[in-house]
């Protein structure tokens, strides 16, 4: 079997590269994270889309360590919010805000909204040095209105995916995976990776 070629997860979210590692898991890929490296490229997503992050990511990051990036950026977007926080989400109760307090914060933007419709958005950025290639996974479904269950991260504790009654941090990882904004972004990387050059990528 040809070797299998060597992928950067580029992020410092070490929940985010847990999912995607899962998700990968069988692909015949190398993967890299965060975790080995000693310093980290620190990019300032200030770009105005999910799109823009997701590139910037993938480009300096590649700039840092010459190696196939996969970045990503994730936004939350609600309906009654005029599809806010979106790529404001890590920041939407202020610039060092953590998940707990922008859980509250949409709490009290939603307060008295009668609808709860919102998707989680997913753009994923490959940038293998020749080209940067994006793509999408969208995962629509509605917000509560107090937080239910512990795992998972960021809003998950908020959002009931559409055709479930429990929300992310209530389901098991495996199946949150399966339907969720990063897990189909993931899909159509993949599909993307059996036609993708070096054919070293084993096909499972
Ligand atoms: P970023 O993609 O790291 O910029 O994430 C933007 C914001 O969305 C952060 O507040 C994350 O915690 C949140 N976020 C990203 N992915 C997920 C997810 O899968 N579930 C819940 N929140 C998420």
């Amino acid at each position: 079997m040809e070797a299998p070629f060597a992928l950067m997860l580029a992020t410092g979210n070490p929940h985010k590269a847990k999912e995607l590692e899962a998700l990968l898991s069988d692909w015949s890929v190398e993967l890299h994270t965060a975790r080995d490296l000693q310093e980290p490229p620190v990019v300032v997503e200030d770009a105005d889309t999910l799109e823009g992050n997701a590139r910037k990511k993938a480009v300096e990051w590649f700039e840092a360590v010459d190696t196939a990036v996969l970045a990503d950026d994730t936004g939350l977007e609600v309906k009654a919010l005029d599809g806010r926080p979106g790529v404001h989400s890590a920041r939407f109760a202020g610039p060092a805000a953590d998940d707990a307090a922008n859980r509250a914060a949409l709490l009290t933007a939603l307060q008295g909204k009668a609808d709860r419709a919102a998707q989680f958005r997913t753009v994923l950025a490959f940038n293998d040095g020749t080209s940067v290639r994006l793509f999408e996974g969208i995962c629509r479904g509605r917000l509560l209105t107090e937080e239910r269950g512990t795992r998972g991260f960021g809003y998950d504790a908020l959002f009931v995916p559409a055709g479930y009654e429990r929300t992310f941090a209530e389901l098991p990882p495996d199946e949150k995976n399966r339907i969720s904004h990063r897990g189909r972004a993931l899909e159509s990387f993949v599909a993307f990776l059996r036609t993708y050059p070096p054919a070293a990528s084993a096909r499972p």
